[in-house]
């Protein structure tokens, strides 16, 4: 089960968006080399883990996919789903640690746990990462479904702290906070 969760949240990384190479000037689907361990930050606030070069001329391109990022999702809006889920996420991490405070301070009360107390709390600290894990799973089930119905998201970068993904089938932008 873990192992099914895991690979639906993981990324697929990858470029699927044309860009014009500042050196040759050609506007080429540039040549994936690769996620790179450096983060190429830039304009707009995006950053692009994708280590691309010019098919026409060879050269490396750095600046254009920054800049590319930037400008084809920062009017990307966030779908109302996402918002949502971000929004129970944030209610669960206070409700939760507080119900199960309200039931910890309610049981030393009345006599309910004689030394099941630690416990509870135990519990309670391990509900945070399954809220996490429950989050992050349905955020990866918005990016599971696209219009054209098969769905091919590529992890491309991030855009004002928000996650940019590309269909490879169809060409759909699809934004999310995450
Ligand atoms: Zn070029
Ligand atoms: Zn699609």
């Amino acid at each position: 089960m873990l192992s099914k969760y895991r690979s639906m949240v993981s990324k697929s990384y990858g470029w699927n968006v044309a860009l014009t190479c500042g050196h040759c000037k050609a506007s080429v689907m540039p040549r994936y080399e690769g996620r790179s361990l450096h983060m190429a930050t830039g304009a707009g606030d995006a950053t692009v883990f994708a280590k691309l070069a010019c098919p026409a001329c060879g050269q490396r391109l750095i600046d254009e996919p920054v800049r590319k990022l930037a400008g084809l999702y920062t009017e990307v809006p966030l779908s109302a789903q996402n918002h949502r889920i971000i929004k129970q996420f944030i209610a669960g991490l206070v409700i939760v640690p507080a119900a199960f405070a309200f039931v910890l301070f309610m049981g030393l009360q009345m006599g309910w746990w004689r030394n099941n107390a630690f416990g509870l709390l135990v519990l309670s600290a391990a509900m945070i990462p399954l809220l996490v894990m429950l989050k992050n799973y349905r955020i990866a089930m918005l990016r599971s479904v696209c219009v054209c119905g098969k769905p091919a998201y590529r992890f491309l970068g991030i855009v004002q702290g928000t996650c940019c993904y590309c269909c490879s089938s169809c060409g759909q932008l699809l934004r999310l906070q995450e």
